[in-house]
């Protein structure tokens, strides 16, 4: 079996891990990065390639409860320092915008961030390696010293004094899904690259990390119902970010949620759903206001009404509630009970009265303006909150919350930053990846 020795080992292409490499072999360290797919860039390039955390830490905790306080707090003192890491690269990155109610960031050349990471390595010495993954860490008096590195051409002993574990949570894997996240979580979408099956959480727990609190938070959205197909190129166009805009009722016809909180939020209820399903219903004036919304990475907007029409999805649209209701009970949603929940909340809108049950923090209004809509709703899982345990340097943890020797996690593989909240997934893969590389090169803080 071939042995080799290096100063970093990677696993996991994508933001945390790329960022991670670059920057440790920036300095002159020889890096090796395990990328499972046939090509780097996991849920990254499939992004938006927005880099985007809170605008202020009271607006975080706000924003994302359950979460630790120590690692969000590192991800918002990291955040300056990873934008301005990313400008020192040399790619495109514009000016601050702001988004969703609470956030800022920067839209950047995802794809050409991602090679650039990849020069790096390989001008250093080091060596991008797809196609391949670990059977196991390698442990020794209780820390991590490299892994068994396996690809088709077999098994290679990789000796490293740090390894990081950057493999994407466990989006793409409906057992997992069904275990930490909810009884129905096996029946979400993956909305994420499909390799991110949770094999940093298996290496890591086989080493002797332990797993993060609250294990059931994730990133993801509300997605048109059913979908006739489903890959990247759907992943934003069916995406039903009106939710919010809207309200949503379970098959019993009942409101679950405050659907102003986010449709991050709202796709987390709708799992807890019977038959994990909701349908939403909202007025023209929401469909023409939703309308105008710019895709990312597009300068034009897209009706995503008209695409959930054209592309099978179960919508209804009639001149009265009653109307859309003989449509939607043949979805299986109760027709006279849904009927009763979209009248008197209506109602309450147009008296100007807040109390409304569940309450509504944002977008209270009647939906009076014909025709009226109701769209299926399903859940899409972008990337899984829980993960290892980790602490604000990155470093992994055991059982005792001691770090294990050795072992490092960034990214989605880094649990419960953002508890059932969410404040940009790719910050949080650059600010942990650079605080990975703080472990490895030590504490230089300079770009
Ligand atoms: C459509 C879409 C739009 C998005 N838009 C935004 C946005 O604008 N802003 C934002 O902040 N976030 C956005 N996100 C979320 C963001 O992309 C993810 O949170 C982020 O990419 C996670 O980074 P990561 O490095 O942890 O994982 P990934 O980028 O998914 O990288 C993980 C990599 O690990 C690899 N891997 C898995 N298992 C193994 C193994 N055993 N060995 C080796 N490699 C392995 C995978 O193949 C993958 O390449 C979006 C996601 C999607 C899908």
């Amino acid at each position: 079996m071939d042995t080799l020795n290096i100063d970093f080992l990677v696993f996991g292409g994508g933001m945390a891990g790329m960022t991670a490499a670059a920057k440790v072999a920036s300095k002159g360290r020889i890096v090796l990065v395990v990328e499972k797919a046939a090509e780097i860039g996991g849920s990254t390039v499939l992004s938006g390639g927005k880099l985007w955390t809170a605008k202020s830490m009271e607006l975080f905790e706000q924003e994302t409860p359950g979460g630790d306080p120590a690692l969000r707090r590192a991800v918002f003192d990291m955040f300056d320092e990873a934008v301005a890491w990313l400008r020192s690269t040399g790619v495109t990155v514009a000016d601050v915008t702001y988004h969703l109610h609470y956030g800022k960031g920067y839209d950047f050349d995802v794809v050409g961030y991602i090679d650039y990471c990849r020069r790096v390595v390989e001008q250093a010495g080091g060596t991008v390696i797809r196609g391949a993954t670990a059977d196991r860490l390698i442990v020794r008096d209780g820390g991590v010293e490299g892994a068994v590195v396996v690809d088709r051409d077999g098994e290679t002993i990789v000796h490293a004094p740090w390894t990081l574990l950057a493999t994407g949570g466990f989006s793409a894997n409906p057992q997992l899904l069904e275990c930490f996240v909810h009884r129905r979580g096996g029946s979400a979408l993956a909305r994420s690259n499909p390799h991110s099956t949770g094999d940093g959480m298996r290496l890591g727990l086989g080493a002797g990390a332990a797993l993060s609190p609250f294990m059931k938070g994730f990133y993801g959205h509300v997605i048109q119902s059913p979908v006739n197909q489903w890959g990247p190129r759907e992943f934003r166009t069916y995406t039903q970010g009106g939710s919010i805009k809207g309200i949503m009722i379970n098959q019993q016809g009942a409101r679950f949620c405050d659907e102003s909180l986010g449709d991050h939020q709202n796709a987390q209820r709708i799992l807890e759903q019977p038959q994990a399903r909701a349908a939403i219903l909202f007025d023209e004036a929401v469909r023409r206001e939703e309308a105008r919304t710019i895709l990312a990475g597009t300068d034009t907007p897209i009706d995503k009404v008209s695409i959930a029409m054209n592309e099978g999805a179960r919508v209804a649209v009639g001149d009265t509630w009653e109307q859309v209701f003989e449509t939607v009970e043949t979805w299986g949603f109760a027709r006279e009970p849904g009927l009763a929940t979209i009248l008197a909340y209506n109602a309450t809108a147009s008296a100007g009265n807040r109390q409304t049950h569940p309450s509504r923090v944002r977008e209270l209004r009647a939906y009076d303006t014909p025709p009226f809509y109701a769209i299926e709703g399903q859940t899409g899982v972008t990337a899984t909150h829980g993960g290892l345990r980790v602490d604000a340097q990155a470093r992994v943890l055991n059982s005792g919350s001691q770090p294990v020797r050795g072992l490092l996690a960034a990214g989605a593989d880094a649990g419960n930053i953002y508890g059932e909240g969410y404040a940009g997934g790719l910050a949080a893969g650059a600010t942990f990846a650079l605080l990975a590389a703080q472990q490895v090169i030590g504490d230089e803080r300079t770009i």
